[in-house]
């Protein structure tokens, strides 16, 4: 069976920890290749191949920096397709939604490429009399970005451009359940020019991470991932004195206000709820609906959408959504329908019915569109993410009362309002208290030229991802305050220094 190794100096390498898991493909439940799982050696190998390169590369111009990322995009736009497939040959996603994916991760690309206009300083000159200020950023040393299963590709390229754009050398710890992309990533990047050990790949589980958390030439980690390990890297990393951002779970809402466009609102749940198969952290996964009256519309023109949806591989491209990611996220995604029905809700569409009858993938993890209503938030249902094409109904009397029950859950990654009145729409986007905020957008992520991050239990650490905040993040500021020989003063000063 072939082995997905590790990337390091530019080279492929094999794992040699004896330790792989099999990796495979949910279209079909078939696996024909395994994953590599990095024992702490091998981490310690990788972070000396990128602690090599540091002080060369750190030191190159950002303008030298930034035509690499140039020419890594143009090989990016050029293989997209080659990288989509990869993608859903592992994660199961449509190749129309694996190449979205790579076009939001190349954005950030793009981004990366202004690190010469990003990384200028301040100068101040006569702070005090004959001395000057200036203040530089400089990269950190090597940074690490650990990754989730469900953007293979965009995620890691939240991090890296920036990460190496501002002279920092970088490991990628991806999931190991979809880890073919980050190999490609690696060998583009070389081909574009970039120098041995600046970007590699290292495979692996718990072990590699906690190898990661503990290197003490790992200066930062970047994490993407569910809440609890989020935790985890933040709490571990922070104490071990890294810097830490670690992006966690979501249960994004969407409050539909009696004046909303209906057809708009319910085909704009769609997209966001079951694209992906709900495999976004910026999902929707909880319509809001105030007024039973505007549930009861919306539920009328959500059945025969759901029902229609087209499920199938990515090797058709005419499907709408691809099966869930693992057989055992499956069964936790059929679990929580189980549980919603068993506490009280109404299952109004059922997913768990579908059978995929094609030839050759009827072993594949896939599962309908489901719609539930009538869920209340002391359900499981509500409180926990789901990560599925599981759309949950909770029906509010007011605005107000829509706006409460948001805030009263533990994550704030996305929320979105669909409304015509111009009061609700900007109370909404001031006073609601998560990271990211749509009006009449389902699926609110920011630009690359922005930053991407939630509040609360979705966002461990300070500082969001990729635009200005990742660059702040991957670098520390330096002030450097001069003064020139004919502007000394030759007696010795005791007191502290004021301009007078
Ligand atoms: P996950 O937390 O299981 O895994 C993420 C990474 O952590 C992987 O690289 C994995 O190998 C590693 N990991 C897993 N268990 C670990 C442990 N015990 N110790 C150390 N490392 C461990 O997440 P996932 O299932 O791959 O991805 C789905 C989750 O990611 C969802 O919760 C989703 O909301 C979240 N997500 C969040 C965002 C965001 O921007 N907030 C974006 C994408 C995904």
């Amino acid at each position: 069976m072939a082995e997905i190794g590790h990337f390091i100096n530019n080279t492929k390498v094999a794992g040699t920890s004896g330790r792989q898991q099999p990796v495979f493909n949910p279209a079909t439940g078939a696996s024909e290749t395994q994953v590599a799982l990095a024992s702490v050696e091998e981490v310690g190998q990788v972070v000396a191949a990128a602690k090599a390169a540091w002080p060369e590369w750190s030191k190159t111009p950002a303008l030298r920096r930034a035509r690499v990322l140039d020419k890594f995009k143009s090989i990016l736009w050029e293989r997209a397709d080659e990288l989509a497939e990869a993608i859903s040959r592992e994660h199961g996603k449509t190749h129309d939604d694996a190449l979205g994916e790579v076009t939001r991760g190349l954005e950030v690309v793009e981004f990366a490429t202004a690190a010469p206009t990003f990384l200028k300083g301040e100068f101040s000159e006569n702070v005090g009399t004959g001395v000057d200020t200036h203040m530089i950023r400089q990269s950190l040393g090597v940074v690490a970005g650990i990754t989730p299963f469900n953007f293979p590709a965009m995620v890691p390229m939240w991090m890296f451009p920036v990460a190496i754009a501002c002279g920092n050398t970088f490991i990628l710890k991806p999931s190991e359940r979809d880890p073919s992309a980050s190999i490609l990533l690696g060998e583009w990047l070389a081909e574009a020019g970039l120098p041995e050990g600046v970007f590699n790949v290292v495979q692996g589980d718990k072990v590699a991470v906690d190898a990661l958390l503990d290197h003490p030439d790992v200066k930062a980690v970047s994490f993407v991932g569910s809440t609890p390990i989020a935790q985890y890297i933040h709490q571990t990393g922070t104490a071990n004195g890294k810097r830490v951002q670690a992006l966690g779970g979501a249960k994004n809402h969407m409050v539909i206000m009696p004046d909303a466009d209906l057809d708009m609102a319910a085909g704009a749940l769609m997209g966001a709820a079951y694209g992906s198969a709900g495999e976004r952290c910026m999902a929707i996964s909880v319509a809001v609906p105030v007024t039973d009256a505007v549930a009861d519309a919306l539920v009328e023109k959500l059945i025969p959408k759901i029902e229609a949806l087209k499920i199938g591989p990515a090797a058709d491209r005419s499907s709408d959504m691809g099966p869930l990611v693992t057989r055992q996220h499956l069964e936790k995604v059929t679990g929580y329908i189980d549980k919603g029905e068993s506490e009280g809700a109404k299952v109004v569409v059922d997913g768990r019915g579908f059978r995929m009858d094609r030839q050759g993938y009827e072993d594949g993890y896939y599962i309908g569109g489901t719609l539930i209503d009538n869920v209340t938030p002391d359900m499981t249902i509500w409180k926990d993410e789901i990560f599925g094409p599981v759309l949950s109904m909770v029906r509010r009397d007011s605005y107000q009362d829509a706006v409460d029950l948001i805030h009263d859950h533990s994550y704030a990654n996305g929320v979105s309002v669909f409304t015509r009145d111009g009061d609700v729409a900007r109370n909404f986007s001031q006073d609601i208290e998560v990271g990211m905020v749509g009006v009449n957008v389902p699926i609110p992520v920011p630009m690359a030229f922005y930053s991407f991050g939630g509040w609360k239990a979705s966002l461990f650490g300070d500082h969001h991802m990729h635009g200005m905040e990742g660059v702040r993040f991957y670098t520390r500021m330096k002030t450097t305050t001069t003064r020139w020989p004919t502007g000394m003063r030759t007696d010795p000063e005791f007191v502290m220094p004021t301009l007078g």
